[in-house]
């Protein structure tokens, strides 16, 4: 993973976060799992993304389907 990728990683979950998400686990795959803050909504963020934009668009859906925070 390069450090780009480290880095919007870090600022999709701290979006995440803003918006009352938090990492519920990490797979044994180095996926991040997480959690909305009503319960009833998940994202994935890969580890190794091919999309570029993966965690960005990530970072967009939780704020978008679940901003509870
Ligand atoms: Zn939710």
């Amino acid at each position: 993973m390069s450090t780009e990728d480290e880095k919007e990683k870090q600022k999709a979950i701290a979006a995440g976060e803003g918006a009352g998400w938090s990492v519920a686990r990490v797979t044994s795959k180095g996926y991040m799992v997480m959690h909305c803050g009503c319960g009833d909504h998940q994202e994935t963020l890969k580890k190794t993304p091919s999309n570029p934009d993966h965690f960005r668009q990530k970072a967009r859906k939780m704020v978008r389907d679940c901003p509870t925070g």
